[in-house]
């Protein structure tokens, strides 16, 4: 395929910039307090009616520049990444919830892919020698054939978020070989953390435990509990996208824990970390059982452990009883809401 490199400006400054999209988010949080202890500016770019969002990176919020930028506008885009001459690009903007993308898939679409296009554009309309990292997933593999998955895994989505999510990542790798860009794609398996939102089954369960534990609500309605995941720590796998973008060469990364645990494991780990005993508490309601769930979902993350030299750091144990110890203090503090009973 035709190589057309262009000739690329570089960014004279000291100071590296990270300018990264979804910056309000989880990883968006884990990601910028990465790179600002290793000296780096980083800006976020939030779209204008999410404002407010911008109070979610707490502690960080002081120490970030925020600007409010349409992303499905690309002009916006593109005098952004003129004006602020990134050195790296962090894409990780996205509706994280998948089952909502259901309800908007050109939304989704539009979101997920067309902003991955967008930035892309801007970098190499621009001919800035950016490096630029694509937040992929593995809903990408979806509907499974083998287990565990790899970077060599057929693709095989099975919602529209895992289809924009494929879509973006090709994009991103015609811009890497088409026009000789430096881009990488993290497939990451699902990562957790106490800034997940209580949709999300980890947290959903953390903030249970520590709801019952305090006597704030008597019981968890859960829906399939022999669902398996891989599930690791949030603050681990955005080490992995930092370092993706520190290689001599761009390339792509399944990143996961490659270890299967099912619902029922994480609920025994949240009720043991307050010393309950869960089947006391746990009620499943099949109405929350999702259609379709046969597959297995779980990394070979073989290729970042012998090239990025990425392990992650956080067991499934010490995450989940990080997680429930988080939500304990909250709640003790009064600064979130008691879950249980009947939620998604
Ligand atoms: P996902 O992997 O992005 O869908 O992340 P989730 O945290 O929403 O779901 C993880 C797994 O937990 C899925 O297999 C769900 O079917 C399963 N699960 C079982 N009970 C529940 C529940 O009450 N809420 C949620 N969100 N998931 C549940």
């Amino acid at each position: 395929m035709a190589n057309l490199s262009i000739p690329f400006h570089i960014n004279e400054s000291m100071t590296s910039t990270a300018l990264i999209t979804g910056i309000t988010g989880q990883d968006g949080y884990y990601l910028s307090r990465l790179l600002l202890d290793k000296g780096y500016r980083v800006v976020g770019l939030v779209p204008p009616d999410r404002q407010e969002s911008v109070t979610k990176l707490d502690d960080l919020a002081d120490r970030v520049d925020i600007y409010s930028v349409d992303l499905t506008d690309s002009q916006a885009l593109r005098l952004a990444v003129e004006q602020l001459l990134p050195t790296e690009v962090y894409n990780l903007a996205a509706p994280s919830f998948v089952p909502d993308s259901w309800a908007d898939p050109l939304g989704t679409l539009d979101l997920i892919t067309g902003t991955a296009t967008r930035l892309l554009d801007a970098i190499r309309a621009v001919k800035l020698r950016t490096r630029f990292y694509q937040a992929s997933s593995s809903e990408i593999f979806g509907d499974v054939q083998s287990a565990p998955q790899s970077e060599q895994t057929p693709f095989r989505p099975k919602n529209p978020y895992g289809a924009a999510k494929l879509h973006a990542h090709w994009t991103m790798v015609h811009h890497r070989e088409h026009y000789g860009l430096y881009a990488c794609s993290g497939i990451l398996y699902n990562h957790e953390s106490p800034r997940r939102p209580p949709q999300f089954v980890t947290r959903k369960i953390s903030l249970a435990a520590a709801s019952i534990k305090l006597g704030l609500t008597d019981r968890l309605v859960m829906g399939n509990l022999d669902a398996k995941r891989d599930w690791g720590f949030a603050g681990d796998y955005v080490q992995a996208m930092w370092q993706m973008l520190q290689m001599k060469a761009p390339d792509d990364y399944v990143i996961g824990t490659g270890c299967l645990h099912t619902v029922r494991d994480l609920v025994a780990a949240a009720f043991a970390a307050v010393d309950l005993d869960w089947t006391g508490y746990v009620e499943v309601d099949p109405t929350l059982i999702r259609a379709d769930e046969h597959f297995q979902l779980v990394a070979n993350p073989t290729k970042a452990k012998q090239k990025l030299q990425w392990t992650p750091q956080v067991s499934f144990e010490e995450l989940i009883e990080h997680m429930v110890r988080q939500d304990l203090e909250r709640l003790q503090a009064g600064t979130v809401a008691p879950l249980g009973g009947h939620s998604s």
